[in-house]
Formats: C-alpha cells, structure tokens, sequence
C-alpha cells in the first residue's frame, strides 16, 4: 500500500492509501464526494540521523562564517610514519 495526496477545491488535501501503483489522476472526495485531482509531493524524508543534521548545520553555518582552525584535524594525521627510503634522498 502507498499513500497517495489529492486535493479537493472545496475540502482542501487528503490521503487515500491504495496498492501500488493503482493510484488515479481523480478520486472522490471523501468529504464531500467531488472530484479531487491527484498532487504529488516529495517523499516524506524528515527524519535525519542527529549526526548528519549537525554536520548540515555546520556545512550551511561555515558558508557565511567559516570556521577558524588553530591545529589540523586528527583525522588529517599520518597514521604511519613516512617510508624510511625517504630519509636517503639528497637535500637541498
Ligand atoms: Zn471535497
């Protein structure tokens, strides 16, 4: 079953739920029994993990005022020391 909005010029919107895909352009209203025409509308998405939610406010809030960092990020770190054929090479 999926749920299905249409709008009714004298009632305003309701929701039908019907099986898939079976949903037509007009039902009648269940108030008072006129034409309603089908409306669609984005899926309801509204939960948002906490985490992702405070990562979008930060990512929106450090578009006009970014912030300022003084050390680099852990996650920036090297987690292996570097290679130690590195330490042979000449030096300026
Ligand atoms: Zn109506």
């Amino acid at each position: 079953m999926a749920t299905y909005e249409y709008v009714c010029r004298d009632c305003g919107y309701f929701d039908v739920r019907l099986p898939m895909g079976t949903a037509p352009s007009e039902y009648g209203c269940a108030t008072c029994g006129h034409e309603a025409r089908r409306v669609y509308s984005p899926p309801n998405i509204s939960w948002v993990p906490p985490a992702l939610a405070a990562a979008f406010g930060r990512e929106e809030q450090s578009r006009d005022t970014p912030e300022v960092v003084t050390t680099p990020s852990p996650g920036r770190r090297r987690s292996q020391p570097p290679h130690p054929a590195l330490a042979r090479l000449p030096r300026p």
